[in-house]
């Protein structure tokens, strides 16, 4: 090695350290909570999949597709991509491994890492981590508004304040293609003074137009995709609206909503929340009712959404940090340090959190230590302690100290005692 330049990670990645592991781990053990509260049933995929997944449904000419996949040759010379977003791997799942026999319908949930190369900002990762639920069989818009009040509750549970909710109907194909003509007979005149991006648009998905960024200020005046729905639609959208506020969720329509995948249908919602600046979404998702069915699947409905995980830990209050050790052991002496490392291993497999010094350290720098570990008990073994069979139990919390006989049950006879 000619350089002595010390490596760093790669710009978009994260690395995490024990602190914020802490707030990691509090996440998704709430998410696993509520998904199990909900009978959410996890699955686990593969972090790369063949590129021709996402070409199919995430969609040839979106943004994710065209700009942000992590894509390569593997020496097969198989074009295989890291997984940008979950739905696709899922519906793969779903396909392959016949989930459909299990059960008319099926509720998954995943938490998982995925990669897209888009310019870091704000919680916003190349890599990140997202968790996501998936429900494949039904039509019922009280499974879109079951997804909604799902993430509702694991921010509520996390303290996570302010988030609100965006919905909106894009409507099945039929009424989608009604809309489309209207809005390209809006878009036309306008069409010169779109981004480049848009131009395009207009002739491989014109929808995607209004999740354009650049453009937002000239799309006020378009037409609305729930002004354009066939009866089917308006009233799945209507009895969506319904259970919404049987359920007690303020929402607000976005008549601009329509989400950047090309497999949405019908029903499209997203979270966000202001302090998150111009990319203020946190999550979202929609009904997907004909991805199953194009992936070669039967025809088969299906609802789902992704949260950014790395975007609610910016939302997540501070928590209290790990509650410290049970027991640090001080010894004395050489004999001493061995009598403390046999009684520390039989302490941990009785479940104890506990530790020693390896560093030969001084009685005072150890006694440092057990502070700094926030040990509620210090147990203190000496020469003058072993041959008398005991050893000093220290509360940290009192001060108080006393001689325990040194066996396990003696110990944690008395470390209960004083209660946990
Ligand atoms: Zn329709
Ligand atoms: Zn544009």
């Amino acid at each position: 090695m000619g350089s002595n330049a010390k490596i760093r990670n790669i710009k978009g990645t994260r690395d995490i350290l024990p602190e914020e592991a802490l707030k990691w781990r509090r996440m998704e053990q709430v998410i696993r909570e509520k998904m199990k509260a909900f009978n959410y049933e996890e699955l686990r995929f593969p972090t790369f999949e063949y590129t021709e997944l996402f070409k199919k449904s995430t969609g040839e000419d979106t943004e994710i597709v065209q700009k942000e996949m992590y894509t390569f040759k593997d020496m097969g010379g198989r074009s295989l991509t890291l997984k940008p977003e979950g739905t696709p791997s899922v519906v793969r799942m779903y396909i392959q491994h016949g989930l459909r026999n299990r059960s008319k319908i099926q509720k998954y949930y995943y938490i998982e890492r995925m990669f897209r190369q888009e310019r870091p900002q704000k919680g916003r990762f190349r890599e990140f981590r997202q968790f996501g639920a998936e429900v494949i069989g039904s039509m019922s818009p009280q499974i879109d508004a079951e997804l909604i009040k799902l993430a509702l509750d694991i921010f509520k549970e996390l303290g996570i304040k302010g988030i609100r909710v965006n919905i909106n109907s894009i409507g099945c194909p039929e009424c989608k293609e009604e809309y489309i003509k209207a809005l390209k007979e809006f878009l036309s005149p306008i069409l010169n003074g779109l981004c480049e991006d848009c131009k395009k648009r207009f002739i491989t998905n014109p929808l995607r137009i209004l999740d354009c960024k650049k453009d937002r200020d000239k799309l006020n005046s378009a037409p609305n995709t729930i002004d354009y729905l066939c009866d089917d639609c308006k009233r799945h959208f209507s009895d969506l609206r319904e259970y919404l506020d049987y359920l007690g969720i303020a929402y607000d329509v976005n008549p601009k909503l329509v989400r950047g995948l090309d497999y949405y249908t019908r029903t499209v919602f997203e979270f966000i929340h202001s302090e998150l600046g111009a990319q203020d979404e946190v999550g979202g998702g929609g009904r997907y009712d004909g991805l199953i069915e194009f992936l070669g699947g039967e025809n088969t409905p299906a609802s789902g959404y992704a949260v950014g995980m790395d975007r609610m830990l910016l939302l997540m209050p501070e928590i209290d940090g790990d509650k410290g050790i049970d027991i640090y052991i001080v010894t004395l002496d050489k004999e001493s340090d061995i009598a403390g490392w046999k009684l520390l291993s039989g302490l941990r497999e009785e479940g104890f959190s506990c530790d020693k010094d390896y560093l030969e350290r001084s009685i005072k720098a150890q006694f440092r230590e057990s502070d700094r570990q926030n040990a509620r008990w210090t147990i203190i073994i000496g020469q003058e302690e072993r041959k008398r069979g005991v050893v000093k139990l220290k509360s940290m919390e009192t001060g108080e100290q006393k001689e325990v006989l040194l066996n396990m049950k003696a110990i944690k006879e008395e470390i209960s005692a004083k209660g946990s």
